[in-house]
């Protein structure tokens, strides 16, 4: 039965870990995978995590089957979060929000569903975009194309959005055309785009009769909760009806409890209702409905007043490391003799840095220093630490 089955090749991202944990350098430093870590190099259980689940254990409850969509209260808070709470599109309810296996199950819900709905749309991601996004929505059934995104020459070589290849991409784009953005924090370059430039994206989009899929995987650790959900207001403004996938790995620190979600903007309730009728046939067949403990953490967090500001706090205390580390890597690579200016780093955002480093370069961080990244350059900021800062600075200033 099998004797035909090819090896897949391996995933590049996890082949990376098991190449870090097979590594017996002592000073070695994972920088491949988008995991935040503290300062101590730990994976972080958040306190208000901590607090929900202490208050859940004092009253255990048993484990029936969830709705196929997922726990209502954890639905209605990530409706608030993504279009905020007294939004019209909540309060009118037309926004349909199903629980989903990680922000990849959200895209993956809304992938099916609209292969359904559209099977002839293609999909365009970003030139480059998160490793995933491709495969995802080929294997549902797309025909994945990329818009322009990221420009090595840009900003006199640092590298840099090529807004306006992208802007040509969605205007020679067919109508029904499925569009992934990344909502902040553009994985893997940390190079976004600016407000202005979101409303001439939502303008083609608009023009153009494009569909909007916005994936928001790090809403908070760009500038903050609402200020990362901005574009998301933009969308509704402009009078859109879009799809956007949630992810709280990095937000709560959750990797594991694969606590995520999808939404979509309909013109009114009853459309969202048929909407929401068709996502459920897509999770019904997949998995039939979500686990509990995930959805349930976050959703005791977010609907309590006291957790909720606890998880800001802490969510706003990741935001500060991450960006205090960007920094101290500006400074030590350039105390650590790199003549170049790298301060590009500190203006890119989110968890990744695109560092400009060649294969050839981050090949030789890993076998002679034992530092991760990818081969495309790609740094995770939010793995660095006051312990291993140096090390990776001077590290980097040899291979440069
Ligand atoms: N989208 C992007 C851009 C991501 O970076 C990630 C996680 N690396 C995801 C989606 C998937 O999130 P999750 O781990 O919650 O499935």
């Amino acid at each position: 039965l099998f004797s035909a089955v090819e090896m897949a090749p391996r995933d590049p991202i996890l082949g990376l870990n098991e190449q870090f944990n097979a590594d017996t350098n002592p000073n070695k430093v994972n920088l491949g995978v988008g995991v935040y870590f503290d300062d101590n190099g730990k994976l972080p259980l958040l306190q208000c995590v901590q607090a929900a689940e202490k208050t859940m254990m004092e009253k255990p409850t048993a484990r029936g089957y969830l709705p196929i969509d997922g726990i209502v209260a954890y639905d209605n808070a990530v409706k608030g979060l993504v279009f905020g709470v007294d939004s019209e599109p909540v309060t009118s309810g037309r926004v349909a929000t199903v629980q989903a296996i990680g922000g990849t199950g959200g895209l993956k819900i809304g992938a099916d569903f609209l292969k359904k709905l559209n099977p002839a749309a293609k999909v365009l991601i970003s030139d480059p975009s998160w490793e995933n996004h491709r495969a995802l929505f080929t294997n549902a059934g797309f025909t994945v194309d990329s818009y322009a995104y990221f420009d090595a020459a840009a900003n006199g070589g640092k590298g840099g959005v090529n807004f306006d290849g992208m802007l040509s991409s969605l205007n020679a784009a067919a109508a029904g055309t499925v569009v992934v953005l990344h909502a902040c924090c553009h994985n893997p370059t940390g190079y976004d785009i600016t407000p202005e430039q979101w409303d001439q994206v939502i303008a083609v989009v608009k023009a153009k009769n494009l569909t909007p899929f916005l994936d928001m995987a790090y809403q908070g650790f760009g500038y903050g909760i609402a200020e990362d959900g901005a574009v998301i207001q933009k969308f509704v403004a402009a009078g859109l009806n879009f799809f956007v996938s949630t992810s709280f790995s990095k937000s709560f620190s959750l990797y594991g409890e694969r606590v995520g979600g999808l939404s979509v903007l309909c013109k009114d309730k009853e459309e969202a209702g048929r909407v929401l009728s068709q996502l459920k046939i897509v999770i019904r067949t997949n998995y039939s409905n979500p686990p509990t403990h995930g959805g349930a953490v976050v959703a005791a967090v977010l609907n309590n007043p006291e957790l909720r500001a606890l998880w800001e706090k802490e969510l706003g205390e990741m935001r500060v490391r991450i960006k205090a580390m960007r920094q101290k890597l500006v400074d030590g690579l350039k105390a650590a003799g790199v003549k170049q200016d790298m301060s590009f780093i500190t203006t890119q955002i989110g968890m990744f840095s695109y560092s400009g480093l060649s294969k050839d370069q981050m090949v030789r961080l890993r076998s002679e220093f034992g530092v991760y990244g990818t081969d495309t350059g790609r740094m995770c900021v939010a793995a660095l630490n006051s312990k291993n800062i140096d090390y990776v600075c001077q590290a980097i200033a040899k291979v440069i």
